[in-house]
């Protein structure tokens, strides 16, 4: 998985391959479905969501550019898969899933494999405002736009990683807060994401 889905695609950067190399991806990764973990596309964990295909994972951790230290807020813990490559990048992980199942799934991998990362049940379109300011947001699920508390949870100088686009389709967006009211876009790639549900996301 490591070199043939990450490495040959362009992701060189040693951390993240340690990252990924360490992380066992199996143990996000419902016991039906095990044998496919380390294969080249998503799968379902349940509850009519996924965890994401690990090529899409390690781009959006290389496009999220942590630094140790780092406070981050994800949207959509899903397996905790995404937490857990950063929070093995040593970042402090903060992270918003709208079904408990997940979240309670998610918490306990965690766990088990000491990783300290704080997940809360609720509408991530909302950030979690608790313990914001962030320096950076990563949002795993397709959203039509960015969430004004995301904007007010990001750090001036931040940056948020989101899928921006329709429920089908969408453009995996960089975006950098550049002051209180304003950011600027760049579009890393197109991307196909389940959709986020909530207040700012998409309805049920
Ligand atoms: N990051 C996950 C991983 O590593 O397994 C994959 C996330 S999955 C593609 C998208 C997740 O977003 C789902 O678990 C879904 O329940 C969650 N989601 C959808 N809408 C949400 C919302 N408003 N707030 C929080 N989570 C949401």
């Amino acid at each position: 998985m490591v070199h043939n889905q990450i490495f040959r695609r362009g992701i060189t950067e040693q951390k993240i391959l340690a990252a990924f190399t360490d992380v066992p991806r199996h143990l996000f990764v419902p016991l039906s479905k095990r044998n496919s973990s380390y294969e080249d596309y998503p799968l379902s964990i349940g509850a009519g969501q996924t965890i994401s295909q690990p090529y899409i994972v390690a781009l959006m951790t290389k496009v999220l550019d942590v630094c140790e230290g780092q406070k981050v807020l994800e949207i959509g813990t899903g397996s905790g898969y995404q937490a857990a490559i950063l929070a093995h990048l040593g970042v402090e992980v903060y992270s918003v899933e709208r079904i408990s199942s997940l979240a309670h799934n998610a918490k306990e991998t965690l766990a088990r494999l000491g990783y300290s990362v704080r997940i809360h049940v609720g509408d991530g379109t909302l950030g979690w405002q608790e313990h914001s300011p962030y320096e950076r947001i990563v949002v795993t699920a397709a959203t039509p736009g960015v969430s004004p508390y995301w904007m007010k949870q990001l750090n001036v100088g931040g940056k948020l990683v989101v899928p921006l686009g329709g429920p089908l389709r969408q453009d995996l967006t960089v975006a950098q807060k550049v002051s209180d009211n304003d950011i600027q876009e760049d579009i890393v790639c197109g991307c196909m994401f389940v959709p986020l549900i909530g207040k700012y996301g998409y309805r049920e």
